[in-house]
């Protein structure tokens, strides 16, 4: 593929965004990305500080009045625009994007930047919608309607995995309702976010609105969360920090939205099509080399398909061709780190000790050997309370276990901290209807595992956060509603005064 620009001289003046212009960090501390695929080095930038952070947070702050004061068409008609800016961009996104996490050209291709200008379309048209419920004289003295408002200064933190995602799922609803934004992206990829954001400028979108700081977890990411003028935490990442986000910004009362962790279960009944369930399971858990937070990575199978089911799962996993995520035919790119892969590998090889690895279990080696690349791995006979089953490994693994009745296979699927996405796989109405009703979880998919629309929420049950990202439902996050009461006596002396005045 062909890259449009060159990352070391696009990103020359640094790898932030402030009020409309890339400045470099002020941190003192520099961090150099990598390419995943070949562990060379991509460009170093010097990382946000607090001082960053305050100089985005003003930016924000001083761009509210405007952007929220202007009518929801002229906000939706600057997006439409991004929307259009994005798409021309398409190839350039693409190319960073794969270049930044290692992901399969196909895959930016075909999911990334589509899914984002979607989205970006869709938050253009949402922008008109936002609405209060109701407005009537409900005691007949007084008009009461609600008012939805934005919120101000919204401070996000994304993770690497789906960076121009996570960039576009964060910002768009909030600009939509009126809010500006401070946006800190993972250090390890932060190129896509900060590219986002300069569309939005070529787009017409007023300087302040969108801000990018990219800078260290600990130090950027909890001043931003801590920062006086922010009004609200948006955080998509692990559910260990989530924890910490959840302290500081519960400190600071703010609004909290946590998008966490994911285990995803993948249920196959015994009238389930096999073969659409072995291709659900490894094209679910496989995608982006697993590093997705609703991956499919507990299989449970009921017992008469259990055999077969591993059988053919482990033979197309074997079949995925591994490769340079710039080659057209690659299925599946290097983890997004080396550090990342050796974690990945370390949950394999303690899992050798109490489970069976069925296939994979090792990195390729040859010409693959300096990228952080792991073998699509299938691990079967777990214990359901041992940690490959309840922890998130985030990498090209699937576990699979055995289960008997209905009652059984649901009680498992349950049976983790997490409760993001899931699957059941059926043909059998009722079985799928049951499924879909007593499976905990954001989303659960029947006969199908990972597709996402903008026009559907997307968010955890349990320790996988709450709050939604996409649709409508988003605005919940992103705006507060007033309640707005006329008096329509024009009378001085109220009725209801008499509870303070008694019969004077
Ligand atoms: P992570 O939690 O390590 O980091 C996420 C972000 O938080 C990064 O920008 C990081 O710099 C920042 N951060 C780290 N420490 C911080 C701190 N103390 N204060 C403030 N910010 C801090 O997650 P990751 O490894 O980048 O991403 C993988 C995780 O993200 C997985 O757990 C995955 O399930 C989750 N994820 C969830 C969703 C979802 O929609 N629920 C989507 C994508 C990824």
């Amino acid at each position: 593929m062909s890259n449009g620009f060159q990352v070391q001289e696009r990103f020359a003046d640094g790898a932030q965004y402030i009020g409309g212009k890339l400045l470099p960090g002020t941190s003192g501390h520099h961090h150099t990305i990598v390419d995943p695929a070949t562990g060379g080095s991509v460009l170093r930038y010097e990382l946000a500080g607090t001082d960053d952070v305050d100089a985005a947070v003003a930016a924000a702050r001083a761009a509210f009045p405007g952007w929220s004061g202007a009518t929801p068409g002229e906000r939706s008609d600057l997006m439409h625009r991004f929307a259009a800016v994005l798409a021309e961009q398409a190839d350039d996104f693409a190319y960073a994007e794969s270049l930044q996490c290692g992901k399969p050209v196909k895959l930016s291709t075909e999911f990334d930047v589509p899914g984002t200008v979607d989205n970006a379309a869709f938050f253009a048209g949402a922008a008109r919608h936002l609405e209060g419920k109701a407005a009537a004289e409900y005691d007949g003295d007084h008009t009461s309607y609600v008012r939805r408002e934005a919120i101000g200064v919204v401070g996000s933190i994304a993770p690497w995995n789906y960076p121009l995602q996570m960039a576009a799922w964060k910002i768009l609803p909030a600009v939509a309702a009126g809010n500006t934004i401070v946006l800190k992206p993972a250090e390890l990829t932060p190129l896509t976010s900060l590219m986002f954001a300069q569309a939005a400028t070529e787009a017409g979108i007023p300087d302040g609105v969108i801000n990018i700081v990219t800078g260290a977890g600990k130090d950027a990411g909890e001043h931003l969360v801590g920062h006086p003028d922010v009004v609200m935490t948006s955080f998509t990442g692990s559910t260990a920090v989530g924890k910490r986000v959840a302290e500081i910004a519960t400190a600071t009362v703010k609004r909290l939205h946590l998008e966490l962790g994911g285990k995803a279960p993948f249920v196959v009944f015994d009238d389930a099509d096999l073969e659409a369930a072995v291709h659900g399971a490894v094209a679910g858990s496989l995608i982006n080399t697993g590093q997705d937070c609703t991956a499919a990575t507990r299989a449970y199978v009921q017992r008469p398909l259990y055999d077969a089911f591993v059988r053919d799962v482990a033979a197309l996993m074997e079949t995925v061709r591994i490769g340079d995520p710039f080659d057209a035919a690659t299925d599946l790119g290097p983890l997004i780190s080396h550090a990342q892969r050796d974690r990945v590998a370390a949950f394999v090889e303690r899992a050798r000790g109490y489970a069976r690895i069925v296939t994979g279990g090792e990195a390729p080696g040859g010409d693959l050997a300096d990228g952080a690349y792991y073998r699509p791995t299938l691990i079967a006979d777990a214990a359901q309370d041992s940690e490959v089953v309840q922890s998130e490994i985030f990498g090209p693994v699937l576990v699979v276990l055995p289960f008997d009745t209905d009652d059984e296979g649901i009680a498992l699927a349950n049976d983790t901290p997490y409760g993001l996405a899931a699957s059941a796989w059926t043909r059998d109405l009722y079985r799928a209807n049951r499924a879909t009703r007593e499976i905990q979880a954001g989303c659960v998919w029947v006969n199908d595992h990972i597709p996402i629309l903008s026009e559907m929420p997307h968010g955890g049950y349990k320790a996988s956060g709450f709050g939604k990202d996409m649709s409508a439902y988003s605005f919940e996050e992103y705006t507060q509603v007033k309640h707005v009461m006329y008096d329509n006596t024009a009378v001085a002396r109220k009725d209801w005064h008499r509870t303070i005045f008694g019969d004077r």
